[in-house]
C-alpha cells in the first residue's frame, strides 16, 4: 500500500470498515487469521446492508428468500442469501449501482466468453482504489523498481487495465501497456520493445506467452537472457505441463492469477503452485452444487461462488461464475495463511465423452507431457456413432508427421485418459488475437 493510501486512510475518505482494518503494514496476506475473518464478517455485514438499503435487486431478492441483513452474525449465514447469476445481469447495467451515477469512475464489459448478451461492470472512484490499493505483496512481489509489461487486451475486457492499476498504483512499480494484438501492438513489435527496455516482470495469457516466444525466436532473440523475475499469466486455463513449457521457454517462474470482470481479483498463485491463495481482502469464496445450491465442503467440486467485500457503491452478493473448483483446507508450504482454491475448468466447457465430462485443462495437461507435440492444438470433439476425441495439433520443432507417429500418439493420450483418440497432424493452426480456441465440435 502507498503512502497516499495513508494519507486516504488518515483523511477519513475511505469506508470505516476500511479503515479500520487495514494499515501500510498490514496486507491480507499479513494479517493473522482472526482479524482477517473479523474484517470479513464486517464488510460482509456493510455490503449486504447497503445493498438491502439501496438496491431494488438486491431488496427484491432478499424479501423473495425471507432473509435481511440482520442474519450476517457469521461468514457462514452468507449461506442464507441469495445468489446473483451472470443472466441476471446481462443487458441491465445499473442493476448493482447502489449510489449516485455520478459516483461512477469506470465500466468494464465481460469478454463474452461464456456467449449471451454482454454484463457491465460498474466501480465508483473509492472501489477501484480499493481494489488497487489491497495488495498481496507476500505472494506478489512487486517492487517499485520493477518494470512490468502487461500484453494483455486493455479494450473492453478488464484484464490488462486491472493488473496495470494494480502494478502502477497499488505496488507503484513502472508498468507499459503493451496490451495484446490491439491496433497497435503486434507480437513483433511487443518482442522489439521488450528487446529495448527489458522488463523484470511480464503479464500475458497462457497461449499469448507462447506467440510472444515465436516472435522472438524469429527475431533470434532468447527470452532467457532477460532474466524476468516472473510471468504472471491470467485470462485462459492452463494445464501444469502447458505452464512447465511456458517456463523454460522464457527461462523463469510462470504464475497464476484468478479473476474475472464482474468481480475482480479472486485468487493469486505461489510459487507452491498448489492451488490459488484466495483474495480474501477482496473477496469471500463458497463452492456450491451448481443442482441442490447446497453449500460444499472442502475437498468437494462444485461451482465457485463469489462475494466481493471491498464493493460498497456497487455491492455483488454470491455471484456464480459457472467456474468449477474446490476448496483446500491444507496448509500450504510457502507459509502465507490465506485460504486456498482448486480451479477444475467451466461448467460450460467440459467436454462430454460417452457419458463423462473431462475438463479440456486436464486433458491438456496429458496431451503437453508428449515431446513430439507442439504447443499449438484443438481438441475436437467427434459425435455421433463413433464418439471419440480428435486431436488436431502442430508437433515440436524439428518432429516428422507421419501416419505411424499419429497412431503413436493416439495410443499414448487414449491409454493415458481413457478414451478413444485419433491424432491429426497439421503444420499450423491459426494464432488468434482474442482467447486461444482450445474446444470444437465437428
Ligand atoms: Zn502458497
Amino acid at each position: 500500500m502507498t503512502s497516499d493510501f495513508e494519507k486516504r486512510l488518515a483523511e477519513e475518505t475511505l469506508p470505516p470498515v476500511i479503515r479500520h482494518h487495514f494499515s501500510q503494514s498490514l496486507f491480507p496476506d499479513h494479517m493473522p487469521s482472526n482479524r482477517l475473518t473479523e474484517f470479513q464478517k464486517e464488510s460482509l455485514r456493510e455490503v449486504v446492508t447497503r445493498a438491502y438499503e439501496n438496491l431494488p435487486f438486491y431488496r427484491q431478492k432478499m424479501t423473495q428468500a425471507g432473509v435481511k441483513p440482520q442474519v450476517i452474525n457469521s461468514l457462514s449465514d452468507l449461506a442464507k442469501m441469495p445468489f446473483t447469476t451472470k443472466n441476471e445481469l446481462r443487458q441491465n447495467p445499473w442493476a448493482l449501482l447502489a449510489c449516485d451515477k455520478k459516483d461512477i469512475s469506470v465500466i468494464h464489459v465481460s469478454t463474452g466468453t461464456t456467449g449471451g448478451q454482454p454484463i457491465y461492470t460498474i466501480e465508483t472512484w473509492k472501489e477501484y482504489y480499493l481494489n488497487t490499493c489491497i495488495n498481496y505483496p507476500r505472494l506478489q512481489p512487486i517492487e517499485q523498481d520493477d518494470l512490468c509489461f502487461v500484453a494483455l487486451p486493455y479494450e473492453m475486457s478488464a484484464a490488462g487495465l486491472d493488473f496495470h492499476t494494480r502494478f502502477l498504483v497499488g505496488y507503484q512499480a513502472a508498468v507499459m501497456a503493451v496490451g495484446k494484438g490491439g491496433a497497435y501492438s503486434t507480437p513483433e513489435k511487443t518482442i522489439k520493445l521488450i528487446r529495448d527496455l527489458k522488463p523484470t516482470v511480464v503479464v500475458t495469457s497462457p497461449s499469448y506467452a507462447i506467440t510472444l516466444a515465436e516472435a522472438a525466436d524469429e527475431a533470434s532473440f532468447d527470452l532467457t537472457s532477460l532474466r524476468l523475475k516472473k510471468i504472471w499469466l491470467a485470462g485462459e486455463g492452463c494445464s501444469p505441463a502447458f505452464r512447465k513449457r511456458v517456463e523454460i521457454i522464457w527461462g523463469t517462474t510462470v504464475n497464476f492469477v484468478y479473476g474475472a470482470t464482474e468481480c475482480g481479483l479472486i485468487g493469486i498463485e505461489c510459487d507452491a503452485h498448489n492451488g490459488y491463495h484466495i483474495a480474501q481482502g477482496h473477496v469471500l469464496v463458497e463452492i456450491v452444487d451448481p443442482k441442490t445450491e447446497k453449500v460444499l465442503e472442502p475437498g468437494e467440486i462444485g461451482e465457485i461462488v463469489i462475494t466481493c467485500l471491498l464493493r460498497f457503491d456497487t455491492p455483488l452478493i454470491r455471484y456464480r461464475t459457472q467456474d468449477l473448483g474446490c476448496l483446500d483446507p491444507q496448509p500450504c508450504p510457502c507459509g502465507v495463511p490465506l485460504e486456498r482454491l482448486h480451479l477444475r475448468g467451466r461448467l460450460s466447457d467440459q467436454i462430454v465423452l460417452k457419458g463423462t465430462a473431462y475438463s479440456p485443462v486436464y486433458l491438456e495437461d496429458f496431451l503437453m507431457q508428449l515431446p513430439e507435440v507442439g504447443n499449438w492444438y484443438t481438441f475436437v470433439v467427434k459425435t455421433g456413432e463413433n464418439e471419440h476425441l480428435k486431436i488436431r495439433t502442430e508437433l515440436a520443432a524439428g518432429v516428422k508427421p507421419t501416419p505411424e507417429l499419429a497412431e503413436k500418439l493416439a495410443v499414448k493420450m487414449g491409454s493415458a485418459i481413457n478414451i478413444p483418440c485419433e491424432f491429426e497432424l497439421v503444420s499450423k493452426l491459426p494464432r488468434l488475437a482474442q482467447k486461444a480456441v482450445r474446444v470444437v465440435y465437428e
